[in-house]
């Protein structure tokens, strides 16, 4: 299977080389050449089935240039159990007879992007040994927060990889601080950057614009590679479980062979609810995706109206892996709802890039209408969902779940669909503690971190998740900061080039 750009501006590469090179050198995302389909009946076969054996059946349909070994080999480190406790690896939670919640964060750093970067690591150290480079690879990250921790924990201790991860310094949480400070593994950096998220990453685009510094580490033997969520290696996990889920309600929750669901799935860069898509182009049976946002409406309005307009302020947001104005993944689900036309592609993303806007034309709205809710919820209304689920269900809800429930609870209420629903739940309640807890009525601050977690095990009555459990005793060993504009020293330094 080759990998194509949705720009039509690259001659196809196989699956490796498409996740060594992350995205395509002139603009422009790869995307496989045709679509794999599942049978109904190979999808009936998935109940019962463990969630090994369906990743396998998924990521061997599309990176053909792997061998079954070393796919397996990837699929069996990543999902081992003591990393993913539960049996399932995906649990699926009935709230009522059609309403599911899909727990995606039993993984590491307890939250959804464990999924993707438990995977995605194996994949690439594997890409760059079919190419025989003789470099060793660095990975910058920039991070607001959850991808800091899950990229560390996906990349530690991992041959011929150095990690280095930079967040903002004061615009973290204190438990998502602690979780990238104290990781361990030989081959893991952390900085704290001066500045806000904009900072850091537009610091690290212009290290991976700099041609200069390119050479240098090339002279060094090293060179840099990204794990950002717009490479094919962490969008093709996550088509994994829907098919894993939907497996479960055919095995335990009586859904018909066949029978459609809905998706909803809390949105920031759009590649969860896009792993959900290719999931319904392979055949999963699915009547309608609900795609929920926070304040920051953008895909809201592009949705309902037809137009993707990021000149608008950005806003911070109890739901902060959300606060996304740019979905970059957006631009594959363009690709394939248009019928893959390029052309009109590279237009609307030259009008992002000179008028910060760009409008579809009418035809490609009524087909994504056709299979797509966009709604949103306040900061208000997603309180108010964690405390009245709380009441209802006793089931305790991150923020960015939550915000996907209100989306639900909205949409039930005005179409009176009554579909059997997933809805992606993306994060662990005790990640974000405070906010669950000031939702479920307690006083806000006053408290550690460590405090946090204690006094929200007490009231939800759950366990704190293995990899938040005693992070208030663990040793900082991480502690570089850094000035936004002194991040290659940081990174010369940490390689110790001169
Ligand atoms: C990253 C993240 C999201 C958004 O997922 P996208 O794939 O970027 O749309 C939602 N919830 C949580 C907890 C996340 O970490």
């Amino acid at each position: 299977m080759k990998y194509i750009s949705t720009r039509g501006n690259f001659q196809g590469v196989e699956a490796a080389e498409a996740i060594r090179t992350g995205m395509v050198p002139a603009g422009g995302l790869f995307v496989p050449e045709e679509i794999p389909v599942f049978s109904l009946q190979e999808i009936r076969e998935m109940a019962g089935k463990k969630y090994h054996e369906i990743a396998l059946q998924v990521l061997e349909r599309f990176l053909t240039d792997y061998s079954r070994e070393e796919l397996n080999d990837s699929i069996q480190g990543a999902y081992e159990r003591r990393k993913f406790p539960p049996t399932e690896v995906v649990p699926v939670i009935g709230l009522t007879d059609n309403l599911y919640l899909m727990e995606l964060w039993h993984g590491p750093t307890a939250a959804f992007k464990d999924m993707a970067l438990q995977l995605m690591p194996r994949l690439l150290m594997r890409a760059i040994k079919k190419a025989e480079l003789k470099k060793e690879i660095v990975i910058l990250v920039a991070t607001s927060g959850d991808t800091g921790s899950a990229a560390l924990e996906g990349f530690k201790d991992l041959e011929g990889v150095k990690i280095i991860v930079f967040y903002p310094a004061e615009g973290v949480s204190e438990i998502q601080e602690l979780q990238m400070t104290t990781v361990d593994g030989k081959n893991t950096y952390v900085v704290g950057v001066k500045g806000n998220f904009d900072d850091c990453q537009s610091a690290v685009k212009a290290i991976f614009a700099d041609q200069d510094l390119k050479d240098l580490m090339a002279a060094n033997a090293y060179q840099f590679s990204s794990a950002n969520s717009i490479n094919w290696g962490r969008l093709v996990p996550q088509i994994v479980y829907y098919f894993s889920s939907y497996a479960s309600l055919l095995q335990k929750e009586g859904l018909a062979e066949g029978e459609k669901v809905n998706i909803v799935v809390p949105t920031g860069n759009f590649g969860n609810i896009l792993a959900a898509f290719y999931a319904y182009k392979m055949g999963l049976p699915v009547n309608r995706f609900i795609c929920a946002s926070n304040d920051n409406k953008v895909l809201t309005d592009f949705l309902n109206s037809g137009v993707y307009d990021i000149r608008r302020d950005f806003r911070k947001t109890i739901s902060p892996s959300m606060d996304i104005l740019i979905s970059s993944n957006l631009e594959r689900f363009l690709f394939e709802i248009t019928g893959r036309d390029s052309g009109k592609i590279n237009k609307w993303y030259q009008d992002l890039k000179d008028e910060g806007r760009f409008e579809i034309d009418k035809r490609t709205l009524a087909d994504i209408q056709a299979i797509f809710t966009g709604n949103y919820a306040t900061e208000e209304e997603t309180m108010k969902t964690i405390r009245e689920t709380f009441d209802k269900f006793q089931y305790t809800l991150d923020p960015h779940t939550a915000v996907a429930v209100d989306v639900y609870n909205k949409y039930r209420e005005s179409s009176n669909d009554d579909t059997i629903t997933l809805i992606a739940s993306t994060a662990s309640p005790f990640k974000f503690a405070g906010t669950v807890l000031q939702a479920l009525g307690q006083k806000a601050g006053g408290r550690t971190g460590e405090e946090e977690l204690q006094e929200l095990k007490k009231i939800s009555g759950l366990d704190i998740d293995p990899g938040l459990r005693d992070l208030g005793e663990k040793e900082p060993v991480h502690k570089r900061v850094a000035g936004h504009d002194r991040i290659t020293d940081e990174i010369l330094d940490i390689l110790q080039i001169k």
